[in-house]
C-alpha cells in the first residue's frame, strides 16, 4: 500500500487566483512567481495552467529557469537575483533570461563577459528595503553604465517592498524615494509590487506586478482574514488519512514525552503525517485538522511521521477516513499562525517525499 499522505494541486483554484490578480492589476503585464519550485506546488505541475494568462514567469535558480524553457516556455523569465556566478552567464544568454541586477560585482562581470546577444536587464533599486539593490541616487549612474558597456535589449526598473501589510506608509517612502532620484524613470518599464502591493496598493503597479503567495491561495500577510474577500482560493489540499485509531482512558498519554495527558476515555486518530512530511513541529495547542468536515484538535506532539487528533466529536470516524491537514477547510494561514511561521514557509517546506496531485 502507498502511504496515503499527498498534496492535491487544485488547478482551478490556481486559474481562478491569477484571473482576480489581473483584474485588480489590469493595467499591468503579470510575472507570475515561480521560485521555490512554484512555493513547494512543482514548477512543471504550476506552468501549464498558468501559461496563457501570465505575461512572463520570475523565479530564482537557473536551473527552474531551464526547466520552464525545456517544457516549452517562450515567454520572458525573469531571475530574480540575477546570476551568481560568471559560469551562469553563458546559460543566460543562450536561454534568453531575463536578469535581475542588484550589485556592482554583477555589472563588472557582465561587462567583462560580454553577450553576443542584447540581453534584458532590470536593475533592482534598493529603495529602503536595504537587501539587494542599488541606492536611488546611484540608478542613473547604472543605467549610464549599462547603456556605454553593455549589449542590452531593455532596461527596467524594479524594487521590492519591505511592507506586506494592508496599511503600509512604508511603501510610500519606498515610492517616494525613487521619485525623488530617478526623475525621469517612468521612461522605462517598472515592476515594484508583489502580491501585498498589488492588493492593497494600487498606485505601485506600474507595467509589471510580481505575483507570488496570492497565486498560491494564500495571504501576503499571514492572515487568511485578510484576503477572505477577493475571492481567491487555496491552491494546495494536504491531506492524509486515518491509521490507526486508539481509545484511551482518563490518566493515560499520548504521543512523545507525555506531553498529552487525558483526563477523560478518548478516541484517538493517527494519521499519516508527521514534521518530515513538512507539518510544522512547533504549532501551539490549539491546532486543527477536518475530518468529515469537522474539526479536529491536534493533541500531543507531531512526531517525525505521525499526528494524533482527537476524535471525541467525530464517533462515527474510522480508519481510511481522510484528513485534511491544510486546504479549503483548515487555512494554511491558521496553521502557519499557529506555528508563528507564514503560508510561505510551510509551502516551501513541504517535503519532497509528499506526492503532489493535480486535480
Ligand atoms: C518572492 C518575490 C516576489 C513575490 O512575492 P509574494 O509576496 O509571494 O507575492 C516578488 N518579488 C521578488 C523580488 C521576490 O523575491
Amino acid at each position: 500500500m502507498v502511504r496515503p499522505i499527498s498534496a492535491i494541486i487544485n488547478t482551478a483554484a490556481l486559474k481562478n487566483n491569477l484571473k482576480i490578480i489581473k483584474n485588480i492589476a489590469f493595467k499591468s503585464k503579470v510575472w507570475s512567481v515561480l521560485k521555490s519550485d512554484a512555493y513547494g506546488h512543482g514548477i512543471k505541475n504550476i506552468y501549464p495552467f498558468i501559461n496563457s494568462n501570465s505575461d512572463g514567469f520570475a523565479v530564482l535558480t537557473l536551473d527552474e529557469a531551464i526547466i520552464l524553457r525545456k517544457n516549452g516556455c517562450n515567454k520572458p523569465i525573469l531571475l530574480l537575483e540575477g546570476f551568481f556566478d560568471k559560469k551562469e552567464l553563458y546559460l543566460i544568454y543562450k536561454y534568453y533570461l531575463t536578469i535581475t541586477l542588484h550589485s556592482n560585482w554583477q555589472l563588472k562581470t557582465l561587462i567583462k563577459y560580454k553577450s553576443q546577444y542584447p540581453i534584458n536587464i532590470y536593475i533592482k533599486i534598493n529603495s529602503g528595503m536595504n537587501r539587494l539593490g542599488f541606492p536611488t541616487k546611484k540608478i542613473l549612474k547604472i543605467i549610464y553604465i549599462i547603456k556605454n558597456n553593455i549589449n542590452f535589449s531593455k532596461i527596467s526598473l524594479m524594487t521590492h517592498f519591505s511592507d506586506t501589510t494592508i496599511n503600509s506608509n512604508f511603501i510610500k517612502k519606498q515610492i517616494n524615494n525613487i521619485k525623488k532620484h530617478i526623475n525621469n524613470y517612468y521612461n522605462f518599464p517598472c515592476s515594484f509590487a508583489n502580491s501585498a502591493a498589488i492588493l492593497w496598493h494600487k498606485d505601485t503597479h506600474y507595467d509589471w506586478v510580481r505575483t507570488g503567495i496570492i497565486l498560491y491561495g494564500a495571504s501576503p500577510t499571514g492572515i487568511w482574514e485578510d484576503i477572505a474577500k477577493k475571492k481567491i482560493k487555496p491552491v494546495m489540499t494536504l491531506k492524509s488519512k486515518i491509521i490507526s485509531i486508539q481509545k484511551i482512558y482518563p490518566g493515560q498519554i499520548i504521543g512523545y514525552n507525555c506531553k498529552y495527558y487525558s483526563n477523560k476515555k478518548r478516541k484517538i486518530g493517527i494519521i499519516a503525517c508527521g514534521y518530515a512530511d513538512g507539518y510544522p513541529r512547533n504549532i501551539n495547542n490549539e491546532t486543527f485538522v477536518s475530518v468529515k468536515g469537522i474539526k479536529a484538535k491536534i493533541l500531543g506532539d507531531i512526531s517525525m511521521d505521525m499526528i494524533a487528533i482527537d476524535l471525541l466529536n467525530i464517533p462515527t470516524a474510522q480508519i481510511g477516513n481522510s484528513v485534511e491537514l491544510w486546504g479549503d477547510n483548515i487555512k494554511i494561514d491558521d496553521v502557519a499562525k499557529s506555528a508563528n511561521t507564514i503560508g510561505y514557509e510551510l509551502m516551501c517546506s513541504l517535503s519532497k517525499r509528499v506526492p503532489r496531485i493535480l486535480k
